[in-house]
């Protein structure tokens, strides 16, 4: 049995904090883990700014249901479903991918959760577990799947070292010359052509 395993921002939907500045024009919400590599430092300071401009959940789902998947991406998941199962692995919040993910047909999505007070304001996050990708595949593994996985940054690279076969995806040349013991393709397209490769049935094209 096969289960196809999914990266979802910078794969599928653009980075959602970063599109999520630009539509707000807050700058400071840019911030990713390049420029603050605590990660709680970073959430905590996001969650601040989110308080003092007076954003709540709603709000921000209202701002991020103006995004779109990356072009071809929708085409791609259903053709991607026809042929695996598939799990979308991410580092991104229920609430805060909710609109993109409705627009993608709500595939299977294990990620982590913002936690609310009853005005709607987002008081904290809470990470699902460690090294959450790779634990996920390690548990399908338990469950006897063979696992295909493929995203974009270092944050996959422990999920694609974990699968049976690991694809890079619109990869920063930094990581595709760090980690070249994983194939890498530039388009969603190419991704097909890597999934029907790595897969041990038979599957149309
Ligand atoms: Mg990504």
């Amino acid at each position: 049995m096969e289960l196809a395993c999914l990266d979802l921002e910078g794969v599928l939907v653009p980075e959602i904090w970063i599109a999520f500045a630009e539509r707000t024009g807050i700058d400071e919400l840019r911030a990713t883990t390049r420029d603050i590599p605590d990660y709680n430092v970073l959430m905590r300071q996001r969650l601040d700014i989110l308080e003092r401009n007076g954003l709540k959940i709603g709000d921000i789902q209202e701002v991020i249901a103006t995004l779109e998947p990356l072009p071809g991406a929708i085409e791609f998941i259903a053709w991607l479903r026809e042929r695996f199962q598939v799990i979308i692995l991410s580092d991104t919040f229920y609430e805060f991918s909710q609109p993109l993910m409705r627009q993608l047909g709500w595939p299977t999505l294990f990620c982590h959760r913002l936690v609310t007070d009853d005005q709607g304001r987002v008081v904290d996050y809470r990470l699902r577990q460690e090294d959450p990708k790779r634990a996920s595949v390690k548990a399908l593994h338990s469950l006897n799947y063979r696992v295909i996985a493929a995203g974009d940054s270092y944050n996959d690279t422990t999920m694609l070292g974990e699968a049976d076969v690991g694809i890079l995806i619109h990869a920063p040349d930094n990581v595709i010359a760090e980690f070249p013991q994983f194939r890498s393709v530039d388009t969603l397209e190419q991704l097909k052509g890597a999934f029907l490769d790595a897969s041990e049935r038979d599957l149309p094209a």
